[in-house]
C-alpha cells in the first residue's frame, strides 16, 4: 500500500511525504527538522525510510528546512540543475553540504528507490521553480503549487495523476479587498504568482471530467482565502467530478492507495 500525507501546506510551511515498501520521499521541506519529524510521526511512515527531499523552489515556505535536514540526517536534497548552474548563490544560502546536493533536469525522470520522479517548469517568481510527477507502481502523484499561470504541459501531467496536490492560494475578492499593499496583490495574482480558487477550478475543469481522480487543494493563504469560499466555488463551478479534500492552512492530511499492480 502506498501511504502519503500533506504534512502541511500554506505560507508557514509546505511539505508532502509519499511512502511505499519501506521507502519514502519528501517533496519540499518548509518546516524545521524537528517539526518535520513530528509531522511524519503522525503518519504510518518512518522518518528513517526517507530517501531524500525533492525541492520545488527556494522560497522559505518550501525550502527553509532543507539545509538542516541534509546536515543532520545525511540524506540528499534534489534540486533543478538550472538552480545550481544559474542561481547557485541563492541555493548556497540553504547550507546543503555539496556531497548531499543532487540535481535533476526537467522532463528527465530519475529514480529514488521505487519512486520515478519527473519535474517540469512552473511559472513563479522564484527562478527555475518546478512541479513534480511521481510514479509508484501504476500510480501517479502530482504536485502543482506556486504557479501564477498554467499551461498544456501541466494539464497533461494532471490528467494522468491519480492524486494531485493542487494550489488554491487565494480568493480573488478577499485578496482585492484585503490589507496587502497594491504591489503585493499584483505579485500574488500575477502570471508568476499563485493560483486563485477560480484558477484551480478552471484548471481542473480544463483537464478532464474524470482525472485526476483525487485532488487535495493546498497552499491556501491564511489572509486571502477561506476553505468555506473555496468549497462554495467548488460546488458552483466544478465540472471535474473527482474526490476532493480542501487542506486548511497548516493542517495535516493522510491517505493511502494501492499500487494498482493487480
Ligand atoms: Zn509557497
Ligand atoms: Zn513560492
Amino acid at each position: 500500500m502506498i501511504r502519503y500525507s500533506v504534512l502541511g501546506s500554506g505560507s508557514s510551511g509546505n511539505s508532502y511525504i509519499i511512502g511505499y515498501n519501506r521507502g519514502a520521499i519528501l517533496i519540499d521541506a518548509g518546516y524545521s527538522l524537528r517539526e518535520l519529524r513530528r509531522r511524519v510521526a503522525l503518519t504510518d511512515l518512518n522518518f528513517e525510510d526517507i530517501h531524500g527531499v525533492c525541492i520545488t523552489h527556494l522560497h522559505p515556505d518550501h525550502a527553509r528546512g532543507a539545509g538542516v535536514f541534509a546536515r543532520q540526517t545525511g540524506k540528499s536534497i534534489y534540486v533543478n540543475a538550472n538552480l545550481l548552474e544559474k542561481n547557485g548563490a541563492a541555493l548556497a544560502k540553504l547550507g546543503i553540504p555539496a556531497h548531499l546536493l543532487r540535481t535533476f533536469e526537467c522532463h528527465q525522470s530519475f529514480d529514488l528507490g521505487d519512486f520515478s520522479i519527473t519535474a517540469y517548469p512552473t511559472r513563479h517568481d522564484s527562478p527555475h521553480s518546478v512541479g513534480f510527477s511521481v510514479k509508484i507502481g501504476q500510480r501517479i502523484f502530482g504536485i502543482l503549487t506556486d504557479t501564477g499561470s498554467i499551461d498544456t504541459e501541466m494539464q497533461a501531467y494532471a490528467r494522468e495523476a491519480d492524486i494531485l496536490f493542487l494550489e488554491a492560494n487565494y480568493d480573488w475578492p478577499m485578496l482585492e479587498n484585503g490589507p496587502y499593499p497594491y504591489w503585493l496583490k499584483q505579485r500574488i495574482s500575477g502570471p508568476h504568482g499563485h493560483l486563485s480558487n477560480d484558477d484551480a477550478i478552471n484548471f481542473l475543469n480544463s483537464c478532464s471530467v474524470q482525472t485526476p481522480q483525487k485532488v487535495y487543494f493546498c497552499h491556501l493563504s491564511k489572509n486571502n482565502n477561506h476553505p468555506d469560499f473555496l468549497e462554495q466555488s467548488c460546488n458552483s463551478s466544478l465540472i471535474w467530478n473527482g474526490i476532493r479534500t480542501i487542506c486548511h492552512h497548516g493542517a495535516q492530511y493522510c491517505g493511502s492507495l494501492d499500487t494498482g499492480d493487480n
